[in-house]
């Protein structure tokens, strides 16, 4: 005896980029054998579930554990932080986020860590090891490793989409609502460690002797050591900080 069924999914447009080719339209079907959660169909069209804020089945606001249900009708709607509750099956980020990305985005984590924004860069281990400090660390993930997203131990996450680092920067921004948490200048983009105001005395024979010279204001990295001072390249990070002000806007959405 065949117990098969079929159920129907349509996604909202800002969804449609991931799902395969075939299923751009957004309107899709898929046939089931068994009772399956709504987190696996969806995802097993490219969607991950820390892409979705909302799902509906028949009308009705679901989580992700609902059990399909022969010709179930399923909506399936992005997460939306410029709208009230937006986040909805996603956890909030709080007030002070922290995030741990693969190491594909290395450009793109020394650049939060410039915004003051705690962010781990991880390299060199299984998925399992980066998982885990994810969890351990409570920290949001950022890759573009859509199928790393789909673990069920995810609880937050977020794919980047674009290849530009500015872009992604205010992706992030954006995603999470850090237009008013952000501290430039308070992290080392090295390690991700505090920078902490440095006494000059204290420097001198680690300074060289320009550098000793012309500058007077310094700090120090409270994980790795390294000074850093307002040097040639802090303009140029000044107008990055104030670009992302102003590109993360909301409004522009
Ligand atoms: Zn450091």
């Amino acid at each position: 005896m065949s117990d098969k069924f079929n159920v129907y999914l349509e996604f909202t447009p800002a969804l449609r980029f991931f799902l395969h080719q075939g299923c751009k339209s957004g309107t899709v079907q898929k046939q089931l054998s068994h009772a399956t959660s709504v987190k696996d169909v969806v995802e097993s069209f490219g969607v991950p579930h820390t892409e979705v804020g909302k799902i509906k089945v028949n009308g009705e606001t679901v989580g992700f554990g609902y059990h399909m249900s022969p010709g179930d009708r399923v909506t399936v709607s992005p997460v939306d932080p410029a709208s009230f509750g937006g986040f909805g099956l996603q956890p909030e980020p709080g007030d002070n986020p922290a995030f741990i990305a693969d190491e594909h985005l290395a450009k793109l984590v020394r650049r939060m860590r410039v915004l003051g924004l705690d962010t781990h860069l991880f390299s060199g281990g299984s998925d399992r090891d980066l998982l885990a400090l994810m969890q351990n660390g409570n920290r949001i993930l950022l890759t573009r490793d859509r199928r790393l997203l789909m673990h069920n131990i995810v609880r937050s996450g977020y794919c980047i989409r674009s290849s530009d680092v500015f872009q992604q920067v205010c992706e992030v921004v954006r995603r999470y609502c850090l237009a008013g948490r952000m501290q430039p200048f308070s992290r080392c983009p090295s390690c991700n460690g505090k920078l902490e105001v440095a006494d000059k005395i204290s420097l001198l024979n680690r300074l060289e002797p320009k550098t000793r010279r012309y500058y007077w204001n310094f700090f120090l990295c409270d994980s790795c050591g390294k000074i850093f001072w307002r040097g040639s390249h802090a303009e140029k990070l000044e107008s990055f900080v104030a670009a992302v002000r102003e590109g993360c806007n909301y409004s522009e959405l």
